[in-house]
């Protein structure tokens, strides 16, 4: 019995032949066509804002920070079910983190569990698009407006994903994806920065590139180029951006797999013991970035990727809730109780979804998670 693996990456067979043509061309380093190429893709698709690739979500993440200029003490509101990135970011400017609960019907952030935990020291709210599933951005855009908090969302599992008609991603005044080899569209590591406010377009230019304007620079609008503010080297290199490419091109075609799988998932897996089904509200759509479901207990978990493995199928839990790590604990950000965080910490399973995934391989799981519950009756 072959085992089928939780991830796979996918390739295209285009990648190396874009590559090639960086290697070729004798242009490696970051901003070059590829990369400027794959951020048109983007604006173009969101219609507004300015998208800047970066080396991953995390230091897109981390751009927000800065752009946010969150000083130390300021505090940040960001869910508790999530992973450390999201969190880490704004760390790293000093912030103080406000872990949130979960919604009860999806892991998103419970949108009205956040107006109690606003302080004049919040700056901003960090909402991430769990499974690629959008959070209720009007309600946090309206809380934000009235409190005049920044919302960057964490839109790294959110690609091609929509809120009310609108793509994730260009709502919040900011917000960052992810390009890491589990995710839909991918290019081993990967991660773009997306302005919506226009007031932060000029300065996500020189944080990208080492804290100086070379981006005007380079479109003729100053004759030399220098120091002028903080910053690292966020921008990836060409080839990186060339394998991004080689995705982008393919979205569809990948994007009406996953989905494939993800429909045959939920259609097998109905009304099987006390297997909890994903929720997708009705303001939101379905990217297919995870197909996950919830056990009724712990216990039942760990029984049940138990019995898949034996099965040669590999499932996996994901989060642990943040606010109980031993960082948030060193800290002292772990009084809150989030009940929800905690559920999905102890009861979520993810299933294997990747391309190559057949639909077959797809049936043959359902089956062995249907029989695990008849063997338990
Ligand atoms: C994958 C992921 C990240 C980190 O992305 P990298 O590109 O690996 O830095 C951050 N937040 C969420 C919700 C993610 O799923």
């Amino acid at each position: 019995m072959e085992t089928i693996p939780f991830n796979k990456i996918y390739l295209t067979g285009k990648e190396m032949h874009y590559i090639s043509q960086t290697l070729t061309a004798g242009k490696t380093c970051g901003s070059g066509e590829f990369t400027h190429r794959c951020q048109s893709f983007f604006e173009n698709k969101f219609g507004k804002g300015k998208c800047l690739l970066t080396t991953s979500c995390t230091d897109a993440l981390e751009m927000c920070a800065m752009l946010a200029d969150i000083q130390p003490g300021d505090e940040v509101i960001v869910p508790s079910y999530t992973f450390v990135s999201t969190a880490l970011a704004f760390v790293r400017q000093g912030a103080k983190i406000i872990f949130a609960d979960s919604r009860r019907d999806n892991p998103g952030i419970d949108e009205t569990q956040l107006e109690a935990l606003i302080t004049p020291r919040t700056r901003a709210i960090v909402p991430v698009h769990y499974a690629g599933v959008a959070c209720d951005m009007d309600a946090l855009m309206n809380l934000a407006a009235r409190y005049n908090l920044l919302v960057i969302e964490d839109a790294a599992q959110a690609v091609d994903s929509f809120y009310k008609g609108r793509p994730l991603g260009t709502i919040g005044h900011l917000a960052a994806f992810s390009f890491h080899e589990t995710k839909n569209l991918q290019c081993g590591e990967g991660g773009m920065l997306v302005v919506n406010d226009p007031k932060f377009i000029k300065r996500a230019e020189i944080l990208w590139e080492k804290g100086t304007n070379r981006a005007e620079f380079f479109r003729g609008e100053i004759n030399k180029y220098g120091w002028v503010d903080t910053g690292s080297s966020f921008l990836p290199a060409e080839y990186v951006s060339a394998f991004l490419w080689a995705q982008l091109e393919e979205m569809d075609n990948i994007q009406k797999k996953r989905k494939a799988i993800w429909e045959t998932y939920y259609e097998h897996l109905q009304g099987i013991g006390r297997l909890t089904l994903p929720v997708i509200p009705d303001y939101a759509t379905n990217n297919a970035h995870a197909f996950y479901a919830i056990c009724s207990t712990p216990a039942e978990r760990t029984d049940l990727i138990a019995y898949l493995k034996e099965h040669g199928i590999h499932a996996v839990f994901h989060y642990l809730s943040l606010h109980k790590s031993a960082f948030a604990i060193s800290r002292h950000w772990n009084e809150a109780n989030l009940p929800q965080a905690d559920r999905y910490t102890d009861c979520l399973v993810r299933l294997p979804l990747f391309y190559d995934l057949s639909i077959e391989q797809v049936i043959r799981i359902s089956h062995t998670i249907q029989n695990f519950y008849n063997s338990r009756q």
